[in-house]
């Protein structure tokens, strides 16, 4: 408080002090400006008087020059009122005519009315001929004027004169002068006189003389008196001193002026001052006025001065007390604008000292000296307060720090027991790649001794210690290549292979400090599992060859690898027989055919070659290193006499072929879906045309195929269109030669393609499941045609097992046979011995009930297909077709003349006629009949041929054999 009353009197004191200051210089200042302006006053009285003589000077003057002015007027105006005269017509022709006394009376009242002295007429040439008065003196006024300069004035009037432009002339003369007087004619009035010449025209506007007026100033003229009389001041007009008018002033014959100052004239007295302007001639018409009246005058303008300077004297009290006041205001203003906050600063800064920097500083927001002086102070509380801020920050990061350090103690044990522990090897690099960190379980994992001092050793330092062989080398690779990619800052996982086949996975990553870490974990189990897994996947499971998907990604792999040079080849193969002989044999014998036969194929491929089962018997080999396609014909034959081997299975020896169908990759197809259809496609013609060979595609086949589908669509509309019929073919007796049978053989006639081999639409009829149907038509056209023969003559009709199969071959045969009216006993069917491949019961309860009935049934076929023998067994059989492969075959093949005469030796065993078919050379027709053949069929006897042939063919043979019936009579006899 103390401090505070000390600081308000300090700054009162202040105040005090300027006021003071302000108080002096105010005072001084007055002093100095009063004493100024006395002196000024005095100057002023000087200046005042002499102003006054100056002002009154100009007033006589101004009406100097006013009265001047009205005198000129008063001229102007006689000489107008002459002017009026000079025109006036009566005048113009009095002066014209000359006649002197009408001019006189005519003129004498005009010059009274115009108030003129006198009037003179002069004629042209300037000479008076005539006045306003008869009684003047004409000769001595000319004589008088002649003489005088008045006459040139006159002379110049009359020869510049013109009627339009006439105007007079005005001159003033002195009438003193008596030659004047004479020359003018006048009785003296004054002592100057006013003279004016106007010309006179006649009514053609020559000049026929002048008028010449005079009008002497009076003494005392009525102009002048008037304006004195309005204007209080008097007027003379002067020559020299000679007074010549007055007004306004006591008569006087002469007034003397002499300068009073620089302004004035005064008279010798000095009781009137006066100014004085030139009129005509030498006067000058001098206004005046009672000298009394300068002084007054001055007086006056004194009065005004003091009241004036009294008034200022005051204004400038007033202003001083103003200033005073604003002075006063403005230091207690400042006072307090800055006592207050600097107090409260100073009560700031105090409070900074004691520890308290958060007391109130004020006006901050100032832009003044104040205003910094605050912030400063503002700044210095808060680098203060950050200070103390900053040393309890650090204060608290020291308790933290403790804290932690606690922290990380326990987690350290904590972290070391989690190494030691966790399932995974642990291997941590600092930034200069040595180790820092390594667990126990990794040192287990590479067998590094548990004693070795590892810690500051560098990954390839570390492989070194490994004991195993293969896990040092490959640790010692990977540590030299990712070491580089770990300083590059790439993370990376990878596998690694122990010596003894175990796999470790190890993940490895950098870290930002420039280490790395890396885990090892042992997955040979998982690896293991993986492998089987996606071995399964992709192979066979019976065959261990590939899968379909395998294969067919495998292919797809080759074709874009391979090159045109290489020649890719994919070999689809089927096995024949294998489903007879799965059928038979079982499942287990199957399966091991499939196996033995899937260990040849691998056996005849190369070594880049894959091999794949895709399902059933069917099995995919894609060629990969082909040179030509010979090359590929090398392999189909090498795999087609491997697989036809004899193998023992179960105990047992069989035999199975196999069909391969062949399509070049590049060549046929470039895709690998279109090469598999290719080779599939080539198979499928294979197992039509060649079994048991391979046969390589053709772009024909698509034809064949697509021709294959048109024959599917007409099948059917066959039988409606009356396109199939019966072709017969004879069967001969081999020692009699009489015909004893005809084979009915189908026929279709197609309207665009012409006659279709049932050999090739049969199969897709079974296919479409219209061989039933056709082959119920076949039955019945067949019994129908067998009635128009002799009753000796049978009708062989060739049934599809599929037929059989659907159940429908009985009540088909019992139709036939009654709509057609033939014996049951003239009918054969003609079976093949796939027939019993399936052991169908109900199949053979069919054939043993037809068979009751009277109907024949031969085996065709016999010996080509796989369980000829067995089927034999099966059924009784009435006859036994020995396959026309075999005649055809007799002459090249000699085994088949043995199978050919060991088969007729057979059916005679079982009692069964023996028929060979396809005899087409008579050598083959006499070794069959010297075997024992009991039939024959084939062309070498006849041609399939249409029913009217055939009966005709029946007459021929009849005849024929009759005849050789003759003839063998006739030898025996
Ligand atoms: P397949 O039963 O073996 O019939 C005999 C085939 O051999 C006939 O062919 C016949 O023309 C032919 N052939 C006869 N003699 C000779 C010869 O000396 N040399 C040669 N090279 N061939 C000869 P086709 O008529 O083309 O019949 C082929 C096959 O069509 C038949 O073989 C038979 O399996 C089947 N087939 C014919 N007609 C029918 C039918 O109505 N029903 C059924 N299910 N199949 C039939
Ligand atoms: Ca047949
Ligand atoms: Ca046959």
């Amino acid at each position: 408080m103390i401090r505070r009353a000390l600081s308000r009197s300090l700054a009162l004191r202040f105040a005090a002090v300027i006021l003071l200051v302000a108080f002096v210089s105010l005072a001084l200042l007055a002093t100095a400006t009063i004493v100024r302006f006395n002196n000024g006053l005095a100057i002023q009285g000087e200046e005042l008087a002499r102003l006054s003589s100056q002002k009154l000077a100009e007033r006589l003057e101004g009406d100097a020059r006013l009265a001047r002015a009205g005198l000129e007027r008063q001229f102007n105006m006689h000489r107008a009122a002459l002017g009026d005269i000079a025109r006036r017509s009566e005048i113009q022709k009095a002066v014209a005519s000359g006649n002197i006394v009408a001019i006189a009376e005519m003129l004498a009242p005009l010059r009274k009315f115009a108030d003129l002295d006198g009037i003179l007429v002069v004629n042209a040439a300037g000479q008076i001929i005539g006045a306003d008065t008869s009684d003047a003196d004409i000769v001595m006024a000319n004589l008088a004027l002649t003489a005088n300069p008045l006459n040139d004035k006159i002379a110049a009037v009359l020869a510049s004169s013109q009627r339009e432009t006439a105007a007079g002339a005005v001159e003033v003369v002195r009438l003193k002068d008596a030659a004047t007087r004479t020359a003018l004619g006048a009785v003296v009035q004054g002592a100057v006189a006013q003279v004016i010449t106007y010309p006179v025209f006649d009514d053609f506007g020559e000049l026929t003389g002048a008028l010449i007026a005079h009008r002497a100033v009076r003494l005392r003229e009525a102009q002048l008196e008037d304006f004195s009389k309005l204007s209080g001041i008097g007027l003379a007009l002067l020559q020299g001193s000679d007074v010549v008018s007055i007004a306004g002033l006591d008569a006087a014959n002469s007034i003397t002026l002499a300068p009073l100052d620089a302004n004035l004239l005064t008279d010798g007295g000095r009781e009137r001052v006066s100014r004085c302007v030139d009129f005509e001639l030498d006067t000058r018409l001098c206004t005046l006025l009672p000298a009394t009246e300068l002084s007054a005058l001055a007086q006056d303008m004194a009065r005004s001065g003091e009241s004036q300077g009294r008034a200022l004297v005051l204004w400038l009290i007033g202003y001083a007390v103003l200033v005073f006041i604003a002075f006063g205001l403005s230091a207690a203003v400042v006072t307090r604008a800055l006592v207050g906050p600097l107090s409260a600063i100073t009560s700031a800064v105090l409070s900074l000292s004691r520890g308290d920097w958060r007391a109130p500083v004020l006006g901050q927001e100032r832009c003044d000296e104040v205003g910094a002086i605050a912030r400063s102070v503002l700044t210095l509380q808060n680098s203060i307060e950050e200070r103390d801020s900053l040393r309890d920050e650090r204060l608290a990061l020291n308790d933290r720090l403790v804290e932690q350090e606690a922290l990380l103690t326990r987690q350290n044990l904590l972290f070391t027991a989690a190494l030691e522990n966790m399932a995974q090897g642990l291997c941590m690099l600092d930034a200069d790649q040595r180790i820092a960190v390594l667990n126990d379980q990794f040192k287990r994992m590479f067998a590094i001794p548990f004693g070795a001092n590892i810690v500051g050793l560098t990954a390839v330092q570390l492989s070194r210690i490994i004991p195993d062989r293969v896990a040092r080398r490959n640790f010692a690779r990977l540590a030299r290549r990712h070491l580089g990619a770990a300083v590059r800052g790439a993370s990376a996982a990878f596998n690694v292979e122990l010596g003894d086949g175990r796999a470790v996975a190890i993940s490895h990553r950098t870290m930002e400090n420039g280490g790395s870490v890396a885990t090892f974990a042992d997955v040979t189990d998982r690896k293991r599992d993986e492998e089987r897994i996606s071995y399964l996947a992709s192979h066979d499971g019976l065959t261990g060859l590939l899968n379909r998907s395998q294969l067919t990604e495998t292919l797809e792999k080759t074709l874009r690898r391979s090159g045109n040079s290489d020649m890719a080849a994919v070999l689809f193969m089927d096995l024949d027989r294998f489903k007879i002989l799965n059928d038979t044999l079982g499942h287990g014998a199957g399966d091991a055919v499939l196996r033995v036969v899937s260990q040849r194929m691998q056996d005849c491929a190369g070594r880049y070659d894959s091999i794949a089962r895709f399902g059933g018997d069917e099995f995919v080999l894609v060629q990969t290193d082909a040179r030509d396609l010979a090359d590929v014909e090398r392999l189909a034959n090498r795999l087609i006499s491997a697989i036809s081997e004899p193998c023992a299975v179960e105990g047992r020896t069989v035999e199975i072929g196999v069909t391969i169908g062949i399509a070049l990759a590049h060549v046929h197809d470039s895709d690998p879906d279109g090469v598999l259809k290719k080779a599939d496609l080539a198979l499928y013609r294979a197992k039509h045309d060649r079994r048991g060979a391979y046969l390589i595609y053709d772009p024909d086949m698509d034809a064949q195929e697509a021709a294959k589908r048109a024959v599917e669509l007409d099948l059917g509309l066959a039988m409606e269109r009356n396109e199939l019929s019966l072709a017969f073919q004879p069967v001969i007796n081999a020692s009699t030669g009489a015909v004893t049978c005809f084979e009915a053989l189908l026929r279709w006639q197609h309207p665009v393609r012409g006659a279709i081999s049932p050999a090739e639409f049969i199969p897709i009829a079974e296919e479409l499941g219209l061989i039933s149907q056709i082959g119920d038509w076949v039955l019945r056209n067949a019994c129908i045609a067998a009635m128009s023969w002799p009753a000796s003559i049978a009708v062989a009709v060739n049934v599809s097992p599929l037929q059989i199969k659907s159940g429908g071959l009985g009540l088909s045969v019992m139709r036939a046979v009654m709509v057609s009216g033939l014996s049951a006993a003239r009918l054969n069917l003609e079976i093949t011995e796939s027939i019993f491949l399936e052991r169908n019961e109900q199949t053979l309860a069919t054939l043993h009930e037809l068979h009751r009935l009277g109907v024949a049934c031969s085996m065709d076929d016999f010996g080509i297909g796989y369980s000829s023998l067995s089927a034999l067994s099966s059924f009784p059989f009435d006859t036994l077709k020995i396959d026309r492969s075999f005649v055809r075959e007799m002459a090249d093949v000699p085994q088949n003349r043995h199978i050919i005469r060991a088969t007729c030796q057979l059916a005679r065993d079982l009692n069964i006629a023996s028929l060979a078919e396809g005899v087409e050379t008579r050598e083959q027709a006499e070794f069959l009949a010297e075997c024992g053949c009991d039939q024959l069929q084939g062309f070498y006897f006849g041609r399939p041929m249409p029913l009217a042939d055939a009966k005709a063919f029946i007459d021929r043979n009849q005849a024929e054999v009759a005849a050789q019936a003759l003839t063998r009579r006739d030898v025996a006899a």
